[in-house]
């Protein structure tokens, strides 16, 4: 059995997602029994990103810059908005390539049962920026699971009286799937064939 610092490494690893016990073990015994070095460099790594990666101002999406690259970007289609909960999901439609608008990170879908209301997912900011900003279209590309429905269904109403476009992810997204998990073209096709609420 693992005990001590080994143990703590260990919790450590178990706390990320995606790792059960065995796969927490064999990373901290891996990292002390390997070059030294290695292990070193990476927890430097780690501190670093850490310390540097922030949230954009504009956007909210974790990036070293503020304003993020995204909103920099002149290029970019200034009257489109893409409503996602993580910053990760950014990524996962811009590389779809049917896509070049703005972007905005919720941070968190609305899920009472888990005490998470619309105070935590930034909806003064959204609408400030959709207003600022002349946004005429707002694709809600959030995951079709219950917090997800949820969250869309209080922008829709929230800005119901906008006498902007709302659009939501089409089909081939499966009822209570994962953006993350899902494929690229499946994202693509769903982006392309956005549905108005
Ligand atoms: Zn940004």
């Amino acid at each position: 059995m693992f005990e001590g610092k080994l143990e703590k490494l260990k919790d450590g690893f178990k706390q990320l997602p995606g790792i059960g016990e065995k796969t927490a073990e064999r990373l901290a015994f891996y990292l002390i029994s390997q070059d030294k070095q290695k292990g070193l460099d990476l927890a430097e790594l780690i501190r670093d990103s850490i310390d540097s990666i922030q949230k954009c101002e504009h956007c909210n999406m974790l990036s070293e810059k503020s304003p993020c690259h995204f909103c920099a970007d002149d290029e970019r289609d200034n009257a489109t908005l893409c409503v996602v909960e993580k910053s990760q999901d950014v990524y996962l439609i811009d590389e779809t390539g049917v896509y070049n608008g703005r972007y905005f990170v919720l941070g968190n879908l609305i899920s009472p049962l888990d005490g998470i209301g619309p105070k935590h997912i930034n909806f003064p900011k959204l609408k400030e920026m959709i207003e600022k900003e002349n946004i005429k279209e707002i694709i809600l590309a959030l995951n079709p699971s219950s917090a997800g429905e949820t969250t869309m269904a209080f922008i829709t109403s929230k800005l119901q009286n906008s006498a902007r476009k709302i659009t939501r992810l089409a089909t081939g997204l499966p009822v209570g799937g994962d953006i993350e998990y899902t494929s690229s073209k499946t994202l693509a096709s769903a982006l392309t064939h956005r549905n108005e609420l």
